[in-house]
């Protein structure tokens, strides 16, 4: 193959320009060059060999429910807690991983991304620092796994035979009910169908006023 990747640029959306600029300036990334206008405006930021656009737009994107993660190496993560606590910002120590046996910790910026930065070279067993959160590496990954399973646990594909009764091979997009408590994941043309043809059936979706949030309600309060 004769073409290669030169460069990675890892964009991102931010509320604000000069505080997100001023928080990736403590991992040493300094600003090269502005652009855009009105209502949409970047900013690229160059660390070493190592580049950030930091893009602006009003009005703001709507939130994704999970963060962006951004993990940076730096050569010495030393220099790095001095900075954040200079800085004012909360940071936890997560531990030293195979993948950060210099150390590793985490922190936000100002847009709530998740900023893991760790040190590739090792330091001795006497010189470490207990971990203040060594849970916190794993947060990401549960927190990824309770929004799938949210999904109530939906199959990878439709649970409606089709017409020749052979499994249906469309993903599973939809939870249908019904007031029995029968429940069946469905592709969309598969929902349409139920919908019209089992009059019943509803399509379930977890909200406020399920019997979920109600049951803990009144455990809470009990
Ligand atoms: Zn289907």
């Amino acid at each position: 193959m004769q073409n290669r990747v030169e460069a990675a640029v890892p964009v991102l959306y931010v509320r604000d320009v000069a505080s997100a600029q001023a928080f990736y300036a403590l991992f040493g990334y300094e600003h090269i060059q502005t652009g855009g206008d009105g209502d949409a405006r970047w900013s690229y930021l160059k660390g070493g060999q190592h580049t950030v656009l930091l893009a602006c737009v009003q009005p703001a994107l709507i939130p994704v429910e999970l963060p962006l993660l951004i993990y940076l190496y730096v050569t010495g993560l030393g220099d790095v807690r001095e900075q954040l606590d200079a800085a004012g910002h909360d940071y936890e120590l997560t531990g030293y991983p195979d993948h950060a046996p210099g150390g590793e910790l985490r922190t936000h910026d100002p847009d709530g991304n998740v900023v893991l930065v760790g040190q590739r070279t090792t330091v001795a067993a006497d010189a470490r620092t207990a971990p203040s959160a060594p849970e916190a590496r794993f947060s990401l990954i549960k927190q990824a796994a309770e929004a799938i399973s949210r999904r109530g646990g939906a199959p990878a594909t439709c649970q409606v035979p089709t017409a020749d009764s052979s499994p249906c091979p469309r993903p599973a997009e939809i939870k249908l009910a019904d007031t029995w408590g029968a429940t069946i994941w469905a592709c969309l043309p598969h929902a349409d169908e139920a919908l019209i043809n089992a009059p019943a059936a509803f399509i379930a979706s977890e909200d406020a006023q399920g019997l979920g949030p109600w049951l803990s309600h009144r455990g809470a309060t009990a």
